[in-house]
């Protein structure tokens, strides 16, 4: 990694992932994937002819961030699956509980999914209990979780999903008594 992004700064111009790797005696891979994480940091950025430096720091910061960069990819990542894990489990519609993943809002049931059908959906039709500060796409701030955006509201359930943790689902109470989300 640190030797990556020496490349990258050293390099006259843009550098190429092959001649790094060369240059590294690593695999262009590696280089590749490791320029990403310089990118996903915002330490470099990738232009036609390979890579460029957009702000200069030690290697060993760059190492660092861009570790951090994938300690935070791999969170949102994680997160994701839990969403999807929710959504084998939920006893909600299934087509309110998908739209509530992606930040959509929608009054009523299905009716046909599998869940509608057996009965099992929730009487609470998604969205009908987002009112004021918590309507999904309103943008929040969490002391803790930093910028996101609420996705969806159902009963004491707020998801929302922040730019650098992925999803979190919060206890609409809590959030209320604390205040622990700040429309931004
Ligand atoms: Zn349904």
């Amino acid at each position: 990694m640190e030797g990556a992004y020496r490349a990258v700064v050293e390099a006259p111009g843009a550098a190429r992932p092959k001649s790094i790797a060369a240059e590294l005696e690593v695999s262009p891979r590696t280089v590749t994937s490791a320029l990403n994480l310089l990118s996903d940091a915002g330490l470099v950025r990738w232009d036609r002819r390979g890579a460029v430096v957009i702000e200069q720091v030690d290697p060993a910061t760059a190492a660092e961030r861009a570790r951090a960069a994938a300690e935070e990819r791999e969170r949102i990542e994680e997160s994701r699956i839990e969403m999807m894990r929710g959504y084998a489990e939920t006893s909600r519609c299934r087509r309110a509980f998908l739209l509530g993943y992606f930040g959509e809002e929608t009054g009523e049931r299905c009716g046909n999914c599998d869940t509608c059908e057996s009965g099992h959906a929730d009487a609470a039709d998604a969205g009908s209990d987002a009112s004021g500060a918590f309507l999904p796409n309103t943008p929040v701030s969490h002391e803790e979780f930093g910028a996101g955006t609420v996705m969806d509201v159902d009963g004491d359930r707020i998801t929302v999903f922040f730019e650098h943790e992925g999803y979190k689902v919060l206890s609409r109470e809590a959030v209320e008594e604390r205040g622990l989300l700040e429309p931004r």
